[in-house]
């Protein structure tokens, strides 16, 4: 599969031009950030994990009928995508107070939300990414008010799905972020489809059992083995067998 020229190098991905119109190929990094980029690292094996883990996540929610990005998986590191217009802003659903949520309102980390909670924030590093309003983003025109509702709506719906997918592994699913974009069809009427990646480096997932953190929260905080708990993850997902490890050079794995 041929390769087309760099279009953008982000903090945990690559795009790609892809081999025919209207494609990516979208590449998955070792590379970690947080706050910003202010903490980097490199983590041996987490773009391979992260590309399988969106591939299993985004193939559940095409055939539960949620229209997304991806199209299949291309080798260890590339799944090839549609080619959409990112809308700038970063949707988070939450079901139970962490992060950010639990800091602004004195929230018990782990306490649930009286029920699910939609927010926006506004795609600036410059800025360090705004939390926004509705208002805001119709007014800005970063979103018209129709594209605002499919996005809710389709938010709603992935957190149903992937709720469900995560605790019949017993993982909660604690939050999570999306990004969404527009297709063009070659009437150029479009469509928002569910973009960029759902791995453990968006998603906050706790063991149902203990509470132990299997995602980019053992990074952030510094607990250590984060690739062993997204490999955890991989594992229960039926993506990876009991002992395997998946790596750049294990065909077993393609
Ligand atoms: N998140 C993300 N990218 C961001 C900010 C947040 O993927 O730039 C995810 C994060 O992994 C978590 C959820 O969105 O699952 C909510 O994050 P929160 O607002 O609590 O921010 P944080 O505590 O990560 O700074």
């Amino acid at each position: 599969m041929s390769r087309g020229k760099k279009l953008y190098e982000g903090k945990a991905k690559i795009l790609y031009e892809g081999p025919e119109p209207g494609t990516l190929i979208q590449h998955f990094k070792d590379d970690a950030t947080a706050f910003n980029a202010k903490k980097k690292a490199t983590l041996e094996g987490k773009g391979v994990l992260n590309n399988r883990i969106s591939e299993h996540v985004m193939g559940h929610l095409t055939r539960m009928g949620i229209p997304n990005h991806f199209i299949k998986r291309l080798n260890m590191r590339e799944q090839l995508v549609h080619q959409v217009e990112i809308i700038p802003l970063e949707v988070v659903i939450r079901n139970v107070a962490a992060g950010s949520i639990a800091k602004r309102f004195g929230l018990d980390e782990g306490e649930e939300l009286p029920r699910t909670i939609v927010e926006f924030y506004y795609k600036d590093d410059a800025l360090d990414d705004p939390m926004v309003s509705e208002d805001h983003i119709t007014a800005f025109g970063w979103a018209s008010h129709g594209e605002l509702d499919e996005m809710v709506a389709m938010s709603l719906r992935v957190n149903d799905i992937c709720s469900g997918l995560f605790a019949a592994v017993g993982i909660r699913l604690i939050d999570f972020k999306l990004e969404f974009g527009r297709q063009f069809d070659e009437d150029q009427l479009t469509r928002v489809i569910l973009a960029d990646e759902i791995s453990p480096d968006n998603c906050r997932l706790w063991d149902m059992a203990t509470n132990e953190k299997m995602d980019k929260d053992r990074f952030r905080r510094d607990l250590g083995n984060v690739t062993e708990a997204y490999a955890e993850v991989a594992r229960r997902l039926g993506i990876m067998k009991e002992n395997q490890v998946l790596t750049d050079t294990n065909e077993a794995g393609k």
